[in-house]
C-alpha cells in the first residue's frame, strides 16, 4: 500500500473509530450514527463508549502523562508542529467531513480546519517557564508549573475541532494526557483527528472516545481524571462543575453567550449594517460570540434597519459553493429555533425580512435569516441565547438606559460598540460586562490573548499563557541553604 508523506497508510475518511492507547478501536454491536442537516441522511457508524473503554482510555491517559510530562517542552513543540503541518496537508479531507456533520458551508469549514493549524502552530510560541520570585542569600523562591495529569475536553456541535484544539494544544503542550470527547452529534472529524494525532504523539497522550448522552458523566466522575475543559450551554456547564466537585477536579468552563452590540448615532448604516450582519448570520447565528441582540441609536434606527434588510437578503442559504448561510446543525436544535420563530409569531413582533417557518423547498434543518424590528426587553428572542439567524434590533437614545439593557442578563461573552467617536465607544464598551469587548468589530479571538467569560458564560480562561497554567498546578518551591538558622 502506498504510504503518505508521514509514512502511514493513508487516513480512511469512511470509518471512524475510538483511539485508546494508541491504537482505534470499536464498538462493534454498539453503534450510532450521526445526521448530515443538509441531506438528513445518516453519516457513517461511530462508536458508543462504555465505562469499559472509558476505564482503558483513562489508565492509557495516566501512564502516558507521566512520561509526557518528562519530555522537554521543545520536543512537544516539534511534535505539534508536525501534527499542525499533517492536518493542513489532509485539510480538504477534514473539510468534506466537517460539511456533512455540521452542514458548515464550504467556506466556513475550511476556516475551521485551517484555524485549528494556526491555533496549533501559535501556541507552541508561547511558553510557560518557571519564575524567580526571590533569589537573595538568604533564600531562593520558584514558582513553577507542573501538569495536572489527565484532562478530558468535552466539546459542542458548532465548531467541533477548533474549539477542541484550543483545550487540546495548551493540555498537550504543557505535558497533559487528552482525552477528547466530542458530541455526539459531530463526533467525525474529531476522531480522525485524534487518529491522525496517534503518528506524533506516544500511546495515550491524545485519545479520542466517541459515544452518546452518557458518556460526559462517566468522564466528569471519574476518579483518574484531573481536569476537564468544557465547551458547551450554561446549563450542562453547571451540570459538569457540580460532577466535577465530588472529585475536586479542575474545571474551565466556556459557556453559552448573548452578546448585544452597540450602535451609536454617528456611524455610516450601510457599513454597519453589513459587518454586523455578517457575524450575525456566519453559520446561521450558531457561534457562541456573534452578535445576538442589536441595539441601534433612534437617530440611524431606520437607516441601519433597511441596510441590513437589504444585505441579508443577498445571503445565500444553502450548502453550495457560494452559500453563506447554512442549515441549523442538529435536529433538537432546529426543533427549538422553530419554537422560538413561533414565540415571534403568537407575540405578533414585526419580522423586517425572513419568516417565521422554515423554508418549504429545502429538505435540510434550514431557517431563512430573520430580522425582528424593535421586539421588548423581555421577548424570547432578546432574552434566550437564539445560536440562529434570528436576529433582534432594538431601538435606544440614553446611554445608560443602552448599558443596562445590555448587561441585563446572566451571560457575559462578548459585546461591542460600533461608533466613529472612540472615546464614546471605549467609554460604553468599559460598562459592559463580558470578557470580550470589540469596538467596531466582533467575533474576533486570538491565541495570544485570554478568551474567558464573565458572569454565567464562564469560568476560568482559555488561550494566551492564561489558558496554559488553566493545564497546570502551580508549585512555588522555597529553598534557603543548608546551614541557614531559620
Ligand atoms: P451542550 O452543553 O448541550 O453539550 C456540550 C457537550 O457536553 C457535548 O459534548 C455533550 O455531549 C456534553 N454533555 C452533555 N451533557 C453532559 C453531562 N451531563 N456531563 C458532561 N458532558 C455532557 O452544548 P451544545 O449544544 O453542544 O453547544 C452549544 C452551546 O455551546 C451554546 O450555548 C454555545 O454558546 C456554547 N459554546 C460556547 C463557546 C465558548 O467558547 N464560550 C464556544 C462554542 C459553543
Amino acid at each position: 500500500m502506498a504510504l503518505d508523506k508521514t509514512g502511514y497508510p493513508p487516513l480512511d475518511f469512511n470509518t471512524f473509530y475510538n483511539v485508546i492507547d494508541g491504537e482505534l478501536s470499536s464498538t462493534p454491536n454498539n453503534v450510532r450514527y450521526g445526521i448530515n442537516p443538509i441531506t438528513l441522511e445518516n453519516n457513517p457508524a461511530v462508536p458508543i463508549s462504555s465505562l469499559h473503554d472509558v476505564n482503558r482510555a483513562v489508565e492509557a491517559a495516566g501512564r502516558a502523562a507521566k512520561s509526557w510530562a518528562e519530555v522537554p517542552w521543545d520536543k512537544r513543540v516539534s511534535a505539534i508542529r508536525e501534527y499542525a503541518n499533517a492536518i493542513e496537508d489532509k485539510a480538504e479531507d477534514f473539510v468534506r467531513i466537517l460539511m456533512k456533520e455540521t452542514g458548515k458551508p464550504v467556506n466556513l469549514a475550511r476556516t475551521e480546519i485551517s484555524t485549528c493549524v494556526q491555533y496549533l502552530r501559535e501556541f507552541c510560541q508561547l511558553s510557560l517557564p518557571s519564575e524567580v520570585i526571590e533569589d537573595t542569600e538568604e533564600r531562593k523562591v520558584v514558582t513553577r508549573y507542573v501538569p495536572v495529569g489527565v484532562v478530558v475536553g468535552i466539546a459542542p456541535w458548532n465548531f467541533p475541532v477548533q474549539v477542541s484544539c484550543m483545550k487540546m494544544t495548551p493540555a498537550i503542550l504543557t505535558g497533559n494526557a487528552y482525552i477528547w470527547k466530542p458530541s455526539p452529534y459531530t463526533p467525525y472529524c474529531s476522531l480522525k483527528f485524534a487518529e491522525l494525532g496517534q503518528r506524533f504523539f506516544p500511546p495515550g497522550v491524545l485519545q479520542a472516545l466517541s459515544g452518546d448522552n452518557d458518556l460526559g458523566p462517566l468522564l466528569t466522575e471519574h476518579p483518574n481524571i484531573q481536569m476537564v475543559s468544557f465547551t458547551g450551554s450554561t446549563l450542562v456547564g453547571k451540570k459538569v462543575m457540580e460532577s466535577c466537585s465530588k472529585t475536586l477536579k479542575r474545571v474551565v468552563l466556556e459557556l453559552g453567550g448573548n452578546d448585544p452590540a452597540i450602535v451609536c448615532a454617528d456611524v455610516d448604516p450601510a457599513s454597519v449594517a453589513k459587518r454586523i450582519a455578517s457575524i450575525a448570520f456566519c453559520h446561521s447565528g450558531q457561534i457562541c460570540i456573534a452578535t445576538k441582540r442589536i441595539y441601534v441609536h433612534e437617530a440611524v434606527y431606520d437607516a441601519v434597519l433597511a441596510a441590513m434588510v437589504e444585505f441579508v437578503k443577498t445571503l445565500k442559504l444553502g450548502s453550495g459553493e457560494d452559500a453563506y448561510t447554512g442549515p441549523i446543525s442538529t435536529i433538537d436544535h432546529f426543533k427549538y429555533v422553530k419554537g422560538l420563530l413561533a414565540s415571534v409569531e403568537s407575540a405578533k413582533l414585526t419580522v423586517a425580512t425572513g419568516s417565521t417557518k422554515p423554508p418549504s423547498d429545502m429538505s435540510g434543518y434550514y431557517i431563512v435569516p430573520t430580522i425582528i424590528d424593535n421586539p421588548p426587553d423581555d421577548a424570547r428572542v432578546v432574552i434566550e441565547e437564539q445560536f440562529a439567524p434570528v436576529l433582534p434590533l432594538m431601538r435606544w437614545k440614553d446611554e445608560a438606559d443602552v448599558i443596562s439593557r445590555a448587561n441585563n442578563t446572566n451571560m457575559g461573552l462578548g459585546a461591542s460598540v460600533w461608533s466613529r467617536d472612540l472615546d464614546q465607544a471605549e467609554r460604553l464598551g468599559k460598562q459592559l460586562q463580558a470578557g470580550n469587548i470589540w469596538i467596531n468589530t466582533h467575533l474576533e479571538i486570538q491565541t495570544s490573548t485570554p478568551f474567558a467569560g464573565h458572569k454565567q458564560s464562564g469560568l476560568g480562561i482559555a488561550m494566551a499563557v492564561d489558558g496554559l497554567k488553566a493545564c497546570c498546578n502551580v508549585q512555588s518551591i522555597y529553598t534557603r541553604p543548608a546551614d541557614s538558622t531559620t
